[in-house]
């Protein structure tokens, strides 16, 4: 597998959330960490069907555009009583015409749950899917998952997006109620991370 060398690397995201999170995973090795937010990129349209095609587009687009690797997450969470949605469309469900309303998708998904009749426990994953681009037009993709289940009402301040419904397996508490640090260990983006850590460094 082809190694980071460099110093720089651009986290294809403008997602707050997201870039704290991989800069915070980052931290130990040293790398000067960048987001396409800084570089003033635009946010390619996620066209792709699935989570590998639309972090393919985010980090190539980001890697042609810097000339620097570039590393991208596409990531959302499956419902199973849903037959996996929101899936790929997650951040699609919090959008208003005033940006991203998490609160609005998460009580969406719940009454989707409950027009259902979904049984409990409403069992879920976080998926995170990671691709690395060179700006040569090579990538290694990397994939993450946290098995849970989704509860209600929303619980916690911390984390982002739908942390605050999310429950891991194994544990009372929600990601939303959890610190950075435990989220960090046990999160899909942690696992996606992890393998792409022993690949490339
Ligand atoms: P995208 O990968 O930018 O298309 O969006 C992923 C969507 O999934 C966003 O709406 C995120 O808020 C949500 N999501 C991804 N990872 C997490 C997480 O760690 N916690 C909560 N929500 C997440």
């Amino acid at each position: 597998m082809r190694k980071l060398d460099g110093e720089n690397l651009l986290v294809a995201s403008h997602n707050t959330g997201k870039i704290e999170e991989i800069a915070n995973l980052l931290e130990p090795f040293g790398m000067n960490v960048v987001s396409a937010r800084d570089h003033d990129l635009p946010e390619p349209e996620e066209t792709g069907i699935t989570f590998v095609e639309n972090a393919r587009l985010k980090a190539h687009a980001a890697a042609q555009a810097t000339g620097l690797p570039a590393l991208s997450d596409d990531s959302g969470i499956e419902v199973d009583a849903l037959n996996g949605a929101p899936g790929v469309y997650t951040a699609d469900w919090a959008e208003t015409p005033d940006g991203r309303d998490f609160v609005m998708a998460m009580t969406k998904l719940w009454s989707e749950l409950e027009r259902v009749g979904a049984p409990l426990p409403r069992t879920a994953r976080f998926r995170s899917t990671l691709v690395l681009a060179w700006p040569d037009g090579q990538d290694a993709v990397f994939e993450g998952k946290i098995e849970g289940q989704c509860v209600w009402p929303m619980r916690g301040e911390q984390g982002h997006g739908y942390d605050p419904m999310f429950q891991p397996d194994g544990y009372h508490i929600t990601l939303g109620e959890m610190n950075r640090w435990e989220k960090n260990k046990i999160s899909h983006r942690a696992d996606a991370f992890e393998k792409f850590v022993k690949a490339c460094f």
